[in-house]
């Protein structure tokens, strides 16, 4: 393990995001290798010190970490295909945002080329990489985790998630679901709060308690999932379902879109035909684990 901030690093990728990565390194004090495609972008990180280097291969072999972090797996994967790329024995952090089964398969690629192997999630925006509020995520091998641990302090807030190179990617979306599904409620209730001439600035702080007050609810109700027991301590999910219906008659006669407040009853309703309407809300998990496309 390296501890010292005079560890190379590598990062290929200069979008918006690998610009950011590759600052905080250089930041940092680390000797920063950097690639594009379109060299161009890499002139600010040049002007602050980092090596440019004239081939992907060439930025491999500068270091013996090198941060990707391009569109999309298959960027990735076409730059290293057309290009004759040495993997054998360095160790390759990919903060491409994909899904866990390419997360999976890059993991096995990269392991046939003699690499070491980690995937990563990036839980933040450009402006805060370098600092506590860039939230990061790992997977892979513990040890290749550690072993770079201190140079990828420069980036953030690290968390490792586990030895399975899928649940970064697992992780990343499931914040996803999670921000837009309050986003998406919060836009419900505004648009019907509109309706009787509330502006969004006055709703956005009560619904602001409302979100806090609900991620109060998650640790108790994973606990019910956990042990597979839902008993309504507090309600009932057919009380729920009453409720619901209320917000689609609300969003009807106002005239507002009613497509969220039906996916939720008809979720529930299914749950209450199952026989679960006696339980609390989190029963509704088994709805969540079927395969239901449409
Ligand atoms: P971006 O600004 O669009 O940059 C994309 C990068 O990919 C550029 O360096 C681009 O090269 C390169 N690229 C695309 N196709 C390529 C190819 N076929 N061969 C070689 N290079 C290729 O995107 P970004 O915002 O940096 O995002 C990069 C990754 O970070 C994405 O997976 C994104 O989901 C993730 N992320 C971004 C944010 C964010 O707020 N920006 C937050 C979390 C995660 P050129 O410069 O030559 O076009």
């Amino acid at each position: 393990m390296n501890n010292n901030t005079d560890t190379p690093v590598t990062v290929i990728g200069l979008g918006l995001m690998g610009q950011a990565l590759a600052g905080a390194f250089l930041k940092a004090g680390h000797p920063t290798t950097v690639w594009n495609r379109t060299t161009s972008k890499a002139d600010p990180l040049v002007a602050q010190g980092a090596r440019l280097a004239p081939t992907v291969g060439d930025a491999l072999a500068a270091s013996s970490l090198t941060i990707i972090c391009l569109t999309d797996y298959q960027a990735m994967h076409e730059l290293l295909a057309a290009n004759d790329i040495e993997l054998d024995g360095t160790t390759v952090i990919n903060l491409t945002s994909g899904d866990s089964a390419q997360a999976r398969e890059t993991a096995h690629w990269a392991g046939q080329r003699g690499a070491h192997y980690l995937d990563g999630a990036i839980m933040a925006v450009p402006p805060v990489i370098g600092t506590a509020a860039a939230v990061i995520l790992f997977s892979g091998p513990q040890p290749d985790f550690e072993a770079h641990q201190p140079a990828l302090d420069a980036l953030g807030t690290l968390t490792y998630l586990g030895a399975d190179h899928g649940l970064a990617s697992l992780y990343d979306v499931a914040g996803l679901a999670m921000m837009w599904s309050v986003l998406n409620a919060w836009l419900q209730g505004t648009a019907l709060l509109e309706t009787a001439g509330v502006d969004a600035a006055t709703y956005a702080p009560f619904a602001q308690q409302i979100a806090a007050g609900v991620a109060e609810w998650l640790p108790g109700y994973a606990e019910q999932i956990d042990n597979n027991s839902f008993p309504a301590e507090v309600s009932a999910l057919q009380t729920d379902a009453r409720a619901m219906a209320h917000l689609i008659q609300e969003s009807e006669a106002v005239g507002v879109n009613t497509e969220l407040p039906k996916l939720i009853k008809a979720m529930a309703d299914r749950a209450i035909a199952a026989g679960d309407g006696g339980e609390q809300y989190p029963v509704l998990i088994e709805e969540f684990r079927k395969p239901r496309n449409d």
